[in-house]
């Protein structure tokens, strides 16, 4: 089914909740990768209507900007968005692509890599609380907490890095119980965010592992590319199949009502950015905010204001015709 393009593309909430409901992951479903999400799924929609698709994410980048600015003035809420993916899977282009007509001022992106000691030193989630985005913000985190169960599980033995007391790092031998547990306190956590005000976008960026292999090489062909790329990269790549049984658990206990996940497909990424544009405008089309509107003790002072600029302005044109000689000179 080809992208209808028409003069202005259907961005009504109706529309854009059924068009981004295929990518959520309901709360409770067990989901299993590769096989229960497409990453080179384009929707049915197909490659040729490119332009179309540009049309739609173009009105999507326009909304979202509105949308942004009306958050700013309700200040009630904050958004936050959360990407996660495997390396390459796009996440920086979708920001920059996604975000581009957004005021920067009222964007904050926050990335996360291997913690500091300082951090290291403090429980895990201390270093993403500081960063949630203020009421009339959004936050974008580029990878997130969810690391820690998803890098640390892959890597237990990170876990030692983190100074746990003993017993909280889970028994020997049945060290899963620590990623249940997380689990259930990343869902508390998010609960206590939306609860608060702060609106909670999760979108997992769902790479293929041939499409990595594509984008690792495009990296090491192209010299613009090679910042890139590290070796580690490569190295990583040979869990893959661990991480897509972590990213599995993750979706499968983390979808909430309150902060829910999409999978994004990535493989195409002029649809990845069109599926993303549209979460996050789902999540703000939902808040709906809006300019607040001025009591009438603020309109009165506002036109006593007025009157004071106004009439300013008949005694600045006096003084401008005295000052620039036109009275003296026109005058007789
Ligand atoms: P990049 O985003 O590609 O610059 O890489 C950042 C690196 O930091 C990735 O390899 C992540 O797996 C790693 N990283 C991010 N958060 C954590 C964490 N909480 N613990 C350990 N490693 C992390
Ligand atoms: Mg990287």
């Amino acid at each position: 089914m080809p992208i209808k393009v028409k003069s202005k593309p259907d961005l009504s909430p109706k529309r854009i909740r059924k068009f981004v409901k295929p990518f959520l992951v309901p709360p409770g479903a067990k989901v299993r990768l590769p096989n229960d999400f497409d990453p080179a799924s384009t929707g049915g929609y197909n490659r040729e209507d490119g332009a179309g698709a540009q049309q739609i994410l173009q009105a999507g980048i326009t909304l979202l900007a509105d949308y942004q600015a009306r958050l700013a003035a309700q200040s009630t809420h904050g958004v936050l968005v959360i990407l996660q993916a495997m390396d390459a899977a796009g996440k920086d282009g979708t920001i920059r692509h996604v975000m581009s007509g957004v005021n920067p001022q009222g964007v904050d992106v926050s990335g996360f890599k291997v913690p500091s000691a300082d951090e290291l030193a403090h429980d895990y989630l201390w270093r993403y609380q500081a960063k949630i985005p203020a009421r009339g913000r959004i936050g974008i985190f580029n990878r997130s907490y969810y690391e820690e169960v998803l890098v640390v599980r892959v890597h237990p033995q990170l876990l030692e890095t983190q100074k746990l007391p003993d017993g909280a790092a889970g028994q020997e031998g049945a060290r899963d119980g620590i990623w249940q547990r997380r689990f259930r306190e990343i869902n508390n956590y998010e609960r206590y965010l939306s609860d608060n005000g702060v609106r909670i976008v999760k979108l997992f960026l769902n790479l293929s592992r041939e499409a990595q292999r594509e984008r690792f090489v495009s990296r090491i062909d192209q010299p613009s590319k090679n910042w890139k790329f590290t070796a580690s990269d490569v190295r990583e790549r040979a869990f893959w199949d661990a991480y897509q049984a972590a990213f599995s658990d993750v979706l499968s206990n983390t979808s909430t009502k309150w902060a829910p996940w999409y999978v994004v497909p990535a493989d195409n990424k002029w649809f990845s950015r069109l599926v993303a544009a549209a979460a996050i405008g789902n999540a703000l089309l939902d808040i709906d905010p809006d300019y607040p509107t001025a009591s009438s003790e603020t309109k009165a002072s506002l036109e006593t204001a007025r009157r004071e600029l106004e009439a300013e302005s008949r005694g600045g044109k006096r003084q401008g015709k005295t000052k620039n000689g036109k009275k003296k000179a026109g005058g007789r």
